[in-house]
Parts: structure tokens; C-alpha cells; sequence
């Protein structure tokens, strides 16, 4: 196309606004479309992208203002980046302009520009061999049914924990990358992405690959995204937030353990990695693998009705290595039991490790006063506030409100003040006077709150220089200690009952996780968990290992229930300091929706929820559910139009978030 000089640029910004911002640009072409630009806003600047070329504005011409600059040094964003990008903004009823700023790495969303940074090479070292593992016969059988189809198709698979999922995965990238396509690998936790790294490394020490985390400096973050959209980078390992990485030539994508939460972003732009990354899979044509040892009942339902093709991997890989036994023991009032005692000294005495995990950090998670009954309470969530001893404070755990720890009893003055329940500080205590020649080490995230401390306390565990972990869920997450073999889970009762329609999901998914962390090797491993209810059908379905009758039970209560995966759902969030905002705005954001409630929506009731973002505010949601998914799309579209136009001012907040996973 032939332009004319001066040219109008359509230039979309960082801004709550369904539309982008017409400027004057002399020289620009098609090529540019994609481009970042510097523009003025107001009395300062903006970085944004180019979405279109335009000879007429709707705009006064002599009000539009000249571009600042057109960033040429690096590539544009191509028509399947925009594909994606256009997708999600719709899906998920956000701006686009932010919806593309979001997913530029912060360093190229910087109005001073960008410098690309000496390249440092990542360490490489070629250890003496590249290590291949003969695949066992059903790891095979999954490698060549998936690689028989080069189209696109969801492939699940189901792999007991230790069934040898990453060395499928490994295969699988192996010929891709063979056939001359780019690889993203996502996993849930950045804690995950040092052992990963390192396997990678070892099995392909001459490939150019980047890892992509919110751990890598904003320099370096630009520089590996770069690679991956020139095509030099070949394999992209990342978290949730790679899943938007520029891959001109992506030919395979794998989900590692999807059914983590991490792979939901909670803020901003609300979306879900693996959703985003099947979608692209489809635009792009090519397959996708989602694994884990737990799937979520949605992929579940999906390889049911076969819209996935389901694999399994039903044994541990390494020979001779079995599933670890269960056993249910009755929660202790006082103390630990003192067979439990004795079956820590016997495992510390073969020098195998032992890993007991409770799902609450601090030391208790009660402060009463026995004279009169008063608690510790947050005076902003009215959830109650978890002692922890050795900073000597009181903190909330969902708004992170911190009060100094008094002797006296607020209320009556009392001196004696009891705690109940225990929390990881507490249970770390205990553990020393009962054991106390071994090494421990507690894992929480308050003692990982330092950066690189994971990766410390990795080595730490691996060179069998701790003998017992004390830690949350954040110790559970794929993690491959082959000294562990005794696993205790204090206290699983604490979630058994939930108001949340995916609290049984997530218990077992949790259970098993954590389970899985025993007798990886030639140990077999011993779990033990402590219950009052040892006759719960989550914890039956655990001890026979039977996940799969688990999730089809589960399925035929969520299908009774109409819950997804048989209905959708969205949830309007509303924040403010001003308790009577948030209920004028939700009442106002109701009757529209009322009013357009049409075939398959369900309006719900406006409910509080406790985890307010912001310290002082006040949060309450509305939750919206549709029969189909394009009956809650068309609701969705109009209804957030309007409550764009609602006049909610500046003290309002308020988000609203599709498939929503905390509801
Ligand atoms: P998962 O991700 O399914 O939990 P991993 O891929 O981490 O399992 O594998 C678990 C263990 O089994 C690892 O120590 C791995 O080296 C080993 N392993 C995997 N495949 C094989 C195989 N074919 N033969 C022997 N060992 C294997
Ligand atoms: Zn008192
Ligand atoms: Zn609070």
C-alpha cells in the first residue's frame, strides 16, 4: 500500500478504556503496526503500541498530537500476537490496550526506552554426559500416540506423582524442537524453575533456551523475551506470565502440573495461563500437553467427553518404586503421639529424611484469654489474628495487618494468655525437644520471604544436610527429595469443610501432592495423616489411590450441583474504604444485570468476602452464572459496559474476574 505522508497512528495505551488514541506519525507503514511508540499524555508520556494505520480521525485533526518516537529496534507484534491478544481482551472483558501492555515485559513498557543489557550467557556447563533416560513402555506410548499428531489437540496427561511426566515432556520437546519449532514449558512456581533449569541444561546443553519468571531482573527479563520473538531462543521455561511470549515459531506447548492455582493471575488482568496457552495451541495449530498427578475437574470433564485425548501413566518410573503408603491416625489433642515419636527416630536413624507439613504458617492461629473469653481478632476482616512468637506480634493473614504482641489480655487485663492450635513456628518448636540432635528446617513463606532462599534451602535438603522440614503447601509443589520418606500432615481437617464448591478438589490435590513427596527412590514411602474424619470420601478415595473414581464422583456431584465444569461462572469484586459505596455500587451493578438477565444466567446474591487487597477496605462480590459459556459471554459484554458507566468515582474498585477459582 502506497501511504501518504503524515499518516495517523491508532495507538493503544495503558488505559481502563475500550479504545485506543488517535496521533499524527510521519513515515510510518504497515510495518510499523505493533511497533511501541512514545506519545505525550497530557503534560507527561506514554509508551503504548501501534494497533492501525488511518488517514481520517473522528478526532479534530488540529487537537491530535505528533508521535515522540517509534521504537524500530526491535520487532513488531505479529498478526498471531494480536490473534491472542484479541482473544483475551474479549474473554475476559479487558481493555485491550491493557490487556497488551500487560503482557510486555516491564523494562519495554518504560517511557526512558530500553537498553539491552550485555548478554550474559546462563551458565551452560556441559556435565560429562547429556543424560537420556530409556522411556519405560507407557511413557512411550504416550510420546508416540501425541507426536502421530502434529495438529492441534489437547492432550491430558494422567501420571501418578513420580511417573516420569517431565521425561514424556522431555521427549515430546526433544522432536519438536527436531522439527524446527519453538517449545514454551509452563510451571506453576518459580520455586519450581532451578531443578527444571538444571534438567534442561543436562539434557540440552548446546540449546539456546530462556527461563521466564518474575525472579529474572526487568534488563534481562526484555532481553530472553526478545530472543524468544527473534526465534534464537528455541525453548521458552516459564511461569504463568510467559504463556504471552512472541513465538514466531511455537509448535508445542506443555502445562506442567495444571491444575495449580498459580497459574491464575489475581490481579489486573485477571487470565489463566494454561486456558490462555490451549487457546493459543488452537490458533496456532499445533498440540498441547496439560499434565499433573491431580487435573482439575474442568480438564477432567473435558477428557471424559472427549473433547482431550487422555493418557496415563499409572506406576512410578524409577524401577521398583512403589506409591507410598497411607495411613489415617486421629488428631492429636497434645503433643505428637509417641508412635509417631518412634517412627521419626527410626527414619532419621536409616538417614532418610522426613517432611511434616501443616497448612498454616506462624506459631497459632488462636490468642484467647481463658478468663473471659476474649480473642484476637482483625479489627478489619474479623478473621482472627495468627500469633507469631518470635517476631512477638499478631498478624492477619489476609490483609497483613501487623499489632504488637501484649502479655495482658485487652479486655480483663489477665496475664495468662493461651494460644490453640499450632502453626508451623509451633510444630518446628515442638520437633526440637523431641528430636533434638536433628537438623531442621522450616519452610514457610515467611522464611522464604528472602530472595534465593529456595534455591538454598533446595541444596540444603538435597545434600542431606537437614534431617526434618516443617513446612506449607509451599513445600508440596513437584519437588524431587530422594531421601524423603516419611511424610506426616498435621491437622487435615482444617479444610475438609469448606464452603468453596472446589474445597474437596483441592484437599485431595493437595494430599496427594504432598504425599507424593515420599520414597521417590527405591524408598518406599510412609504418609501419615492425622484426621477426626477418617471415613471422608476425599481421604478414602487418597488411601486407595483411586484418583480417578475421585474426580468421577466428584464430577457427578458438580453435574447435581450445576457447578462448572457444567456452568460458568464470574464474579464481580467490589472494594472500597466506604462500607456504603460498595453496597450502592452493587446494588446499582445488580439491577442492570436484573435487567438483562436473560436465557441460562443465574443472578446471585451480593456476599462479603474476606480477602480484601487493600489494608482498611471493605470487599464484597456478586457471582454471575451462565448455563454455557456463550450465554455468560453475552451477559458479561453488555453488563460490563454498563458498569463502566456506573458512577463509581475514584474510591471505588472494583474487578470483574472470569472463572474465577476462588469463588
Ligand atoms: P513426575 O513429574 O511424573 O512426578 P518425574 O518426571 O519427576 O515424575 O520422574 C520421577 C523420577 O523417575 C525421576 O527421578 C526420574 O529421573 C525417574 N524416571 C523417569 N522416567 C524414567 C525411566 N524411564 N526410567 C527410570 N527412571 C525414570
Ligand atoms: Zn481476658
Ligand atoms: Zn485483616
Amino acid at each position: 500500500m502506497d501511504l501518504q505522508d503524515p499518516m495517523i497512528v491508532e495507538v493503544l495505551l495503558d488505559l481502563p478504556l475500550p479504545r485506543g488514541f488517535d496521533y499524527h506519525a510521519s513515515l510510518v507503514t504497515e510495518e510499523d503496526v505493533g511497533r511501541r511508540v512514545k506519545v505525550p499524555w497530557g503534560t507527561g508520556q506514554k509508551v503504548g503500541v501501534i494497533r492501525a494505520l488511518k488517514h481520517t480521525s473522528t478526532y479534530p485533526l488540529d487537537k491530535i498530537r505528533e508521535v515522540l518516537e517509534i521504537w524500530r529496534d526491535v520487532p513488531p507484534l505479529n498478526a498471531r500476537d494480536w490473534q491472542l491478544l484479541e482473544f483475551c481482551s474479549a474473554y475476559y472483558h479487558y481493555p485491550l490496550g491493557q490487556t497488551v501492555l500487560a503482557m510486555l515485559p516491564p523494562a519495554l513498557r518504560r517511557v526512558g526506552g530500553w537498553l539491552p543489557p550485555r548478554r550474559v550467557r546462563q551458565a551452560r556447563k556441559d556435565p560429562a554426559q547429556s543424560s537420556t533416560l530409556p522411556l519405560n513402555e507407557a511413557q512411550r506410548t504416550v510420546v508416540q500416540t501425541i507426536l502421530r499428531q502434529p495438529h492441534f489437540a489437547v492432550h491430558l496427561i494422567h501420571g501418578v506423582t513420580g511417573s516420569g511426566k517431565t521425561e514424556v515432556y522431555f521427549s515430546l520437546i526433544e522432536e519438536v524442537l527436531r522439527r524446527g519449532r519453538q517449545v514454551l514449558l509452563l510451571v506453576p512456581e518459580i520455586n519450581l524453575t532451578p531443578q527444571l533449569e538444571q534438567r534442561l541444561a543436562r539434557r540440552w546443553p548446546a540449546l539456546d533456551w530462556v527461563s521466564l519468571h518474575s525472579g529474572v531482573s526487568e534488563k534481562e527479563r526484555a532481553r530472553r523475551w526478545l530472543a524468544a520473538q527473534a526465534g534464537t531462543a528455541r525453548l521458552v521455561l516459564g511461569t504463568r506470565l510467559a504463556v504471552f511470549t512472541p513465538l514466531p515459531e511455537l509448535g508445542l506447548i506443555v502445562v506442567d502440573e495444571e491444575h495449580e492455582a498459580s497459574f491464575k493471575q489475581q490481579d489486573g488482568l485477571r487470565y489463566s495461563a494454561r486456558d490462555m496457552a490451549i487457546v493459543r495451541a488452537r490458533q496456532g495449530e499445533f498440540p498441547i500437553v496439560l499434565g499433573s498427578a491431580t487435573p482439575t475437574l474442568e480438564s477432567w470433564h473435558n477428557a471424559r467427553s472427549g473433547r482431550y485425548q487422555l493418557h496415563h501413566l499409572r506406576e512410578r518410573a524409577v524401577p521398583g518404586a512403589c506409591l507410598p503408603q497411607l495411613t489415617l491416625v486421629p488428631t492429636a489433642q497434645e503433643g505428637l503421639p509417641p508412635r509417631w515419636v518412634t517412627a521419626l527416630h527410626e527414619t532419621l536413624g536409616r538417614g532418610e529424611q522426613v517432611l511434616v507439613f501443616i497448612n498454616r504458617r506462624g506459631y497459632a492461629p488462636v490468642l484467647y484469654c481463658p478468663n473471659c473469653g476474649w480473642q484476637a481478632a482483625c479489627p478489619r476482616c474479623s478473621v482472627r489474628l495468627v500469633v507469631h512468637r518470635r517476631a512477638r506480634q499478631l498478624r492477619c493473614h489476609h490483609c497483613g495487618l501487623e499489632q504488637v504482641l501484649n502479655e495482658a489480655c485487652p479486655s480483663c487485663g489477665n496475664v495468662h494468655m493461651e494460644t490453640r492450635g499450632e502453626g508451623t513456628q509451633q510444630v518446628e518448636e515442638r520437633l526440637r525437644t523431641y528430636c533434638p540432635s536433628a537438623r531442621l528446617l522450616r519452610l514457610d513463606s515467611d522464611s522464604l520471604a528472602l530472595k534465593g532462599s529456595w534455591e538454598k534451602a533446595r541444596e540444603q535438603i538435597l545434600d542431606h544436610r537437614v534431617d526434618i522440614l516443617v513446612g506449607t503447601q509451599l513445600l508440596v509443589k513437584g519437588h524431587d527429595f530422594p531421601d524423603l520418606s516419611l511424610v506426616v500432615v498435621l491437622n487435615a481437617d482444617q479444610s475438609l469443610f469448606s464452603s468453596d464448591f472446589r474445597a474437596s478438589e483441592r484437599l485431595y490435590a493437595q494430599l496427594l501432592q504432598v504425599a507424593g513427596r515420599a520414597g521417590r527412590a527405591d524408598k518406599t514411602g510412609q504418609v501419615w495423616i492425622e484426621t477426626d474424619y477418617p471415613g471422608h470420601p476425599v481421604l478414602l478415595a487418597l488411601l486407595q489411590h483411586e484418583t480417578e473414581n475421585f474426580l468421577d464422583q466428584e464430577l457427578a456431584l458438580r453435574r447435581q450441583m450445576g457447578w462448572p465444569p457444567f456452568s460458568y461462572l464470574a464474579i464481580l469484586r467490589v472494594e472500597a474504604r466506604d462500607v456504603a459505596k460498595v453496597a450502592a455500587f452493587l446494588d446499582e451493578a445488580r439491577q442492570k444485570a436484573l435487567a438483562r438477565e436473560g436465557e441460562g444466567i443465574s443472578i446471585f446474591d451480593p456476599v462479603p468476602s474476606s480477602l480484601a487487597r487493600k489494608a482498611g477496605f471493605h470487599r464484597w462480590q456478586l457471582l454471575v452464572q451462565g448455563a454455557q459459556r456463550t450465554h455468560l459471554q453475552a451477559f458479561l459484554s453488555g453488563w460490563v459496559d454498563e458498569l463502566r458507566a456506573l458512577r463509581s468515582g475514584q474510591s471505588i474498585h472494583w474487578v470483574l474476574e472470569v472463572d474465577p477459582w476462588d469463588c
